[in-house]
């Protein structure tokens, strides 16, 4: 029995520290709708306007882009670059459907599918490729493309070690190519990549760092931290460190992970990995009144309460179920913080996540019994309340007294695309 728990785990360690993204992108995907539809538009400069009469272009064809027309250009712009534009307006009911059908096609490869916009989504390979071939089923699914969705659709594909560098290796490839980022290629890519091919760089950034002589992922690497902590803040300054090395922590979420209605849960990656009890501790406590707080403004109120920990290659996920029902970030705590003591994590820290589920509808439920109870719900409310005021924190547990308090990854954004995609997965 020893031996065999012996070789399972070996095996888990081996799979959770080889991650395969692949990263598939749609090229110009609005307008390579409007050119699958209407055939006359193949092969023209076409401009997508949000509706008719709007004055700005929100996407356009290869053919638009090869004469200078970009995205967001104002209308005045685009026909004096491009004075024979096709002007469309968009049709997003239209598109809506290609998306449900890139997504059924992409699901035939791995159950692991993350939806990031529209146009773009990240597989995670991890567990088949030992099966096929990561640019095998990448060719597969540039085929099917064009087979199934239309011969005007095309996607460029990356494959990396993270959602990171695999959306960095598709918006480096070409129109309709396939790019893998390798330990080999790795540094020369990421030290060639202009910013607005990595994701999390946008415009504004970019700006700032022009503004301190910065122009390569190189230079922000070779920046010193307090730097770019004072440049750029807590956040970002360490956020920039990790992108210009190509690292990324955060996992494929599946449409069904997200959850609906069913739990509420906040996540958080950590700028380094911790081995610091009370930095842990002090997370959870910090991802738990998040949840919370999210809970009782949605008039809910759960029993189940979950804890995720990842770090040093390893993951684990785990709950308990309560008999009683409860919003209060502190009874929360106290669960999620047996979970974790029980585990007796003894590797780095590096993402943590905790989520409450069996959810009930709190003015359903009785109201509570117990004077200690009462008071304890009316001095919640009491906190809520000073917090929805003068900002979020304004009130806040001891335990967060030491430590940088974090925001958390909500799933409100994720949960939208949830709801845009119902039924469809
Ligand atoms: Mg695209």
């Amino acid at each position: 029995m020893g031996r065999k728990a012996l070789d399972i785990r070996a095996l888990f360690v081996f799979t959770q520290t080889m991650l395969v993204i692949l990263h598939a992108d749609l090229n110009s995907f609005f307008a390579s709708v409007e050119q699958q539809e209407n055939p006359t538009l193949r092969g023209q400069p076409v401009g997508i306007l949000k509706a008719a009469g709007r004055s700005c272009v929100i996407a356009c064809s290869d053919e638009a882009k090869t004469q200078g027309v970009a995205t967001g250009m104002s209308l005045t712009d685009v026909e004096s670059l491009c004075p024979e534009i096709i002007l469309v307006p968009a049709n997003f009911d239209r598109y809506f459907f290609y998306t449900r059908q890139f997504l059924d096609l992409v699901s035939r490869y791995t159950d692991r599918v993350e939806v990031f916009s529209l146009d773009e989504v990240f597989l995670d390979l991890t567990h088949t490729h030992r099966l096929y071939s990561p640019q095998e089923v990448a060719r597969d699914i540039q085929r099917r493309v064009s087979l199934e969705l239309g011969e005007a659709l095309g996607c460029s594909i990356g494959i990396a070690k993270n959602k990171l560098l695999a959306k960095l290796a598709s918006n480096l490839a070409p129109r309709k190519g396939i790019l893998e980022i390798t330990e080999q290629n790795q540094a020369r890519l990421l030290a060639q990549a202009p910013f607005d091919a990595v994701c999390g760089i946008g415009y504004r950034l970019t700006a700032r760092l022009h503004a301190l002589g910065i122009y390569s992922l190189p230079q922000i690497a070779a920046t010193p931290d307090r730097l770019l902590d004072a440049a750029f803040g807590p956040f970002w300054g360490p956020r920039l460190k990790q992108i210009a090395r190509g690292e990324d922590y955060s996992p494929v979420v599946t449409l069904k992970e997200l959850g609906d209605a069913k739990s509420v849960s906040r996540t958080f990656t950590l700028f380094a990995d911790t081995t610091n009890p009370r930095q842990i501790k002090g997370v959870l406590r910090n991802l738990v009144e998040e949840a919370a707080f999210k809970l009782r403004q949605m008039g809910l109120t759960g029993r189940q309460f979950g804890l995720s920990l990842r770090g040093g290659g390893r993951s684990r996920v785990g709950h308990v179920t309560g008999k009683t029902f409860t919003d209060s970030g502190r009874d929360i705590f106290d669960r999620v913080y047996t979970i974790y003591s029980s585990w007796r994590w003894r590797y780095p820290v590096r993402f943590l996540g905790v989520w409450v589920g069996l959810l009930a509808v709190k003015d359903n439920l009785s109201l509570p019994l117990f004077t200690a109870e009462q008071r304890s719900q009316r001095l919640t409310e009491a906190i809520d309340r000073v917090n929805l005021t003068y900002g979020d924190y304004a009130v806040h547990p001891a335990s967060l007294l030491f430590g940088q308090i974090v925001k958390p990854e909500a799933n409100g954004y994720l949960g939208d695309k949830k709801f845009q995609f119902r039924g469809s997965l």
